[in-house]
């Protein structure tokens, strides 16, 4: 190729973040500081063996590719760029995971203070680590995390910090944008899609975005939406809160979510449920998924782990196309990964000694 042709050849341009790609579908105008770190376009991979063993067309939404390793990201670009939009010089949030990963990361971009408020002698350090090379301010909170997340409430009412939880509502916003990328890349709207639910934030967010393609005529239908809590924490299937939700999958560990009733309603319009699913067969799942090359948070897990579920009790339609949602990623808290694995042999310097040991 000439150098002239290569000047002309058109390229693919680059992903410019959710709030670019998407931006007549937000709350977003001119004026409005665009904070990315290029979150969103993430890989909707499929997968032949959970395809197989359902009988549908199974894609993975992998949004572990976000830059902070979750889909938290489509919500805190617009939650962070409307509180600089704003004037805003902090945000607050109360999370030990994934919301204050991303909240420190997008409040690093932007330049201004991001403090996380914890629950004492709670620090994880997996995902604590993403807020602390971020710069974040730590602040542990003598009480559990609803008092932390009633404390950033009063702080962000009293004084100039923005919240950044996801009672935010940007938050949902940004994170509808998923559904818009699982319509455009598939041409049309999946038969059925499936998420874990945890502060059921973003089921609720997903049918905010089917129903807003809908509505423009961008598909023809949306599809029916299933939410899958951990057994353990499982207050919507129970209709009641969980005092002590407990389960394996800490990011859906939540008692009392925030956004039950527009989870509720999400799957109940869309001709879905919310159901529950096992610690077993969320580890299950997770291994499954990691054998075929996606590396998913054990939360995230919880939609293969309900889409096996659903599909073992004859609920989904042969040849449906199914999407289901891989929340984060699982390099965020690998002990599971590393628990589950043997010792290595031990072997001399030898290649015959080692091709003995693979059976080459
Ligand atoms: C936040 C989170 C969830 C739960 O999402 P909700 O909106 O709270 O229902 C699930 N998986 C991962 C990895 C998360 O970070």
């Amino acid at each position: 190729m000439t150098p002239q042709r290569a000047a002309t050849r058109t390229r693919p341009r680059p992903w410019r973040g959710v709030i670019e790609e998407y931006r007549d579908w937000l709350p977003v105008d001119a004026s409005t500081p665009v904070v990315t770190l290029a979150e969103g376009g993430t890989p909707l991979v499929h997968s032949e063996a959970l395809s197989q063993t359902t009988g549908c067309e199974v894609y993975l939404k992998f949004e572990g590719a976000n830059p902070t390793g979750s889909f938290k990201d489509r919500g805190m670009t617009l939650a962070i760029s409307k509180a600089i939009e704003a004037g805003a010089r902090v945000v607050v949030c109360a999370s030990t995971g994934n919301t204050s990963a991303s909240a420190a990361a997008y409040a690093a971009k932007a330049g201004i203070v991001c403090a996380v408020l914890v629950p004492a002698g709670k620090v994880a350090a997996g995902k604590m680590a993403q807020t602390l090379v971020h710069g974040a301010r730590l602040l542990e909170v003598d009480g559990n995390f609803d008092a932390a997340l009633e404390v950033a409430r009063v702080l962000a009412e009293r004084y100039p910090a923005v919240l950044v939880n996801s009672v935010n509502p940007y938050r949902l916003q940004g994170q509808k944008t998923a559904a818009f990328e699982i319509c455009d890349a598939l041409g049309r709207a999946p038969d059925y899609h499936l998420t874990p639910v945890g502060n059921a934030g973003n089921i609720a967010s997903h049918w905010m975005g089917y129903a807003e393609y809908a509505a423009a005529g961008a598909i023809e239908r949306s599809p029916v939406l299933f939410g899958f809590q951990a057994a353990g924490a499982a207050p919507i299937v129970e209709g009641h809160p969980v005092a002590n939700p407990s389960t394996i999958a800490t990011a859906i560990r939540i008692g009392n979510p925030a956004s039950w009733e527009l989870a509720e309603k999400a799957a109940a319009e869309s001709g879905g449920q919310i159901l529950s699913v096992t610690d077993r067969d969320i580890l299950a799942a997770y291994r499954r998924v990691a054998r075929e090359g996606l590396f998913a948070e054990l939360a995230s897990s919880a939609s293969v782990a309900g889409l096996l579920r659903i599909s073992s009790e004859g609920r989904l339609e042969t040849h449906a196309t199914v999407v289901c949602v891989l929340t984060g990623h699982g390099l965020k808290e690998p002990d599971w990964a590393i628990a589950g694995a043997g010792t290595p042999p031990r072997l001399p310097v030898d290649a015959d000694a080692v091709a003995a040991a693979l059976g080459l």
